[in-house]
């Protein structure tokens, strides 16, 4: 069953997705060769405590950390730990909040020192995919038009689309319905409306689509080995455009400070 929000719902959800951009932002200062995951982990920690938060991912069906951290061939669901960051690595950073009863959820692959110009082109085109979905999150759609924009572009720069994973409805609870698919046809599903909150998460693969689910439990990688990307926003349909509820513009400043 959908549960759609009314407006302060809304504003409540939004508080909680901008702290999880905020997260964001100051994981992106702390990602640089050298640092291990667990390192990170622990000021996303800290940092969403501080602000009156609670890690949404922490304790959620056992899960031991704050982010779920997923370099290279990880996809999602990488648990913190030991693992130091390289020159050249890509890391996938999911993160949750719950503040006032309501979630927030968003994610963004960073690049770690100087990666392969075709591996940068996985991200662009990964964020991009993203951006096409919210495009068509406008009511009166269906969640179809979501899932082909954002299938569309990503397979027609040359890359897969994870289909086991998919986003999902946010509000009182991390995982709502419906489920946000990837890849999917125009016109088919539910019918958006406003009120509608969902997380749209797209994971590309570099190479192919499948996926192999690691030992620990949690960890999801691409069987072949190649690296793979995740960017996710929650947003609010909207009647005109889209309501983005969490955001990337602290995380792009502090990137681009960086590159200069
Ligand atoms: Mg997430
Ligand atoms: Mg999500």
């Amino acid at each position: 069953m959908i549960h759609y929000k009314t407006k302060e719902e809304i504003e409540l959800l939004r508080l909680s997705s901008l702290l999880v951009g905020r997260t964001l932002a100051i994981v992106a200062r702390e990602i640089k060769p050298g640092i291990t995951t667990a390192a990170i982990d622990k000021v996303a920690e800290t940092f969403i405590m501080d602000n009156g938060g609670k890690p949404a991912f922490k304790g959620y069906r056992g899960f031991p950390g704050t982010l779920c951290v997923s370099p290279n061939s990880q996809i999602v669901h990488g648990i913190p730990g030991k693992y130091v960051l390289q020159d050249g690595d890509i890391i996938s950073v999911d993160c949750g909040v719950l503040m006032n009863g309501f979630y927030g959820d968003s994610a963004f692959t960073f690049p770690v020192g100087n990666v392969k110009p075709e591996i940068l082109k996985l991200l662009r085109v990964t964020k991009e995919s993203l951006y096409k979905g919210i495009e068509k999150a406008i009511a009166g759609g269906r969640l179809g038009d979501i899932s082909e924009a954002v299938q569309f572009h990503a397979e027609s720069n040359g890359f897969s689309i994870v289909r086991e994973l998919v986003g999902h409805g946010v509000g009182k609870s991390l995982h709502e319905d419906p489920e946000v698919p990837n890849y999917g046809r125009k016109g088919s599903g539910p019918k958006l409306a406003e009120g509608l909150v969902i997380a749209i998460e797209p994971m590309v693969n570099m190479g192919k689509r499948n996926v192999r689910q690691e030992r620990d439990g949690w960890t999801i990688t691409t069987a072949d080995g190649l690296p793979s990307a995740h960017f996710e926003h929650t947003i609010a349909v909207g009647k005109e455009s889209a309501d983005i509820l969490s955001s990337f513009v602290e995380i792009e400043q502090i990137l681009e400070e960086q590159s200069r």
